[in-house]
């Protein structure tokens, strides 16, 4: 580590802001500099789909105040998509035609909101929600709407669900599984979350594809395998794919997401991926969450200064707000062979999962204290193994 060395890193969202600040915490001496396409300070994401769309306050939640990045030498190029790498020459290009230089890269792009390819997709009043434009672009019509119709019952879906029933809309969600939160909590869970949404008025139509969009020049109307529904506002939560294309064209391995190993070292040793848009080569999947982006990037800041030659291990940990309801997870549910519910599904609960007699995870409602005691048993185990 000198101080003529580059850190250059393509993405300030979560992942690439938190290793900025670890490696000065880690004692990073050398250059840092993050690049990203937003023009605005990077932000905090989950608020964009709950406070942020019922609130009056059109500035997002900054992940670090502006006067941050100078106190912490961090240069901070916003505005300025990366267009290529030159691996050889370990170059970044930028839209502007300028170059830098680096000693390590990381790639920290994230995902995209995955678009819906059906007869007029393209309607006004058809949205997705991933930055802050286009929650600043749906607050407006969420203001003027009557009728919403939520493409997705993932958590994008759900928190935007509730976000527009607070103000009053009628809300119908469409999703072609056969319960909400498929990929995401247990089946006991879904369901305690959704009659909870459902209490609240909005409605679910499981088992159902969106076929088209119909209307004049805006939306009016959503065909499904399931009837039509009236909409003045649509909004899909199906997903996000990997920014992955720069990796791709730069001759990096790529497999739904940036292949990185154990290390989070893509095929390229000088070259890392984080966050969202990073697959694990042992496991093939992607973690989309805040807590992944951190911690991944605090360990890359410890790799690069030398502290640590361990392998990146950590036990994944979630939150999602729906109106009044708490979610919490750490650990991962699928694989379990047992659960236990401790609580009342309709107040507050937490299902414990086992293998065996081994916990492996928790999900909570409500209930941040057995979340915490069940992140310390967890992760306690993790520093022993
Ligand atoms: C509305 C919303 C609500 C969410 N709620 C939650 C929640 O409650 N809990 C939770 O844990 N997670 C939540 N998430 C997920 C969480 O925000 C992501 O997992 C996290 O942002 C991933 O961090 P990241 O750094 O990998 O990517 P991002 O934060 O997406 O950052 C990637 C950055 O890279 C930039 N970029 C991409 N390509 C280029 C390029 N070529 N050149 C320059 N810049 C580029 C992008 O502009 C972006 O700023 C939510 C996400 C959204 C969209």
């Amino acid at each position: 580590m000198t101080l003529d060395e580059t850190v250059a890193c393509i993405g300030a969202g979560h992942a690439g802001v938190q290793l900025a600040e670890s490696l000065r915490t880690e004692g990073f001496a050398g250059r840092i500099v993050l690049i990203d396409e937003q023009e605005h300070l990077p932000y905090s994401r989950p608020p964009l789909s709950k406070e942020f769309m019922t609130g009056t306050e059109m500035a997002p939640l900054p992940l670090k105040g502006a006067s941050w990045y100078a106190a912490h030498d961090v240069t901070l190029h916003t505005g300025t998509r990366a267009t290529s790498i030159d691996r050889e020459r370990r170059r970044v290009h930028l839209e502007d035609g300028s170059a830098l230089g680096w000693n390590h890269l990381v790639l920290a792009q994230g995902a995209r909101a995955r678009t819906l390819d059906v007869p007029g997709s393209t309607l006004a009043g058809i949205h997705t929600l991933r930055t802050l434009n286009d929650a600043k672009g749906l607050r407006a019509p969420l203001a003027r709407s009557n009728r919403v119709v939520v493409v997705g019952a993932g958590f994008i879906g759900l928190e935007f669900a509730c976000a527009a029933r607070a103000t009053g809309l009628d809300v119908t969600v469409v999703d072609p599984a056969g319960r909400a939160l498929a990929r995401s909590v247990s089946s006991v869970t879904a369901a305690a979350l959704v009659s909870r949404l459902e209490a609240a008025g909005t409605h679910f139509s499981f088992e159902t594809s969106v076929l088209a969009f119909q209307g004049e020049d805006h939306v009016r109307r959503v065909l499904t395998s399931n009837g039509d529904l009236d909409a003045d506002l649509v909004v899909i939560g199906i997903g996000v794919v990997p920014r992955d294309e720069l990796a791709h064209e730069a001759g990096l391995e790529v497999d739904g997401g940036i292949v990185v190993d154990s290390a989070l070292l893509t095929s390229d040793p000088n070259i890392t991926a984080v966050g969202d848009l990073a697959v694990s080569s042992s496991t093939g999947a992607r973690t989309e969450c805040v807590q992944n982006a951190a911690d991944q990037a605090r360990y890359v800041a410890q790799r690069i200064v030398g502290k640590t030659a361990e392998q990146y291990a950590h036990v994944p940990r979630f939150w999602s707000h729906l109106g009044p309801n708490r979610l919490q997870i750490v650990g991962t549910w699928t694989g379990s062979d047992n659960s236990e519910l401790a609580g009342n599904p309709d107040g507050a609960f937490s299902i414990r999962h086992y293998r065996g007699s081994s916990l492996i995870a928790v999900e909570s409602v409500n209930q941040p204290r057995e979340h915490m005691q069940a992140r310390k048993a967890l992760e306690s185990r993790l520093s022993v193994a």
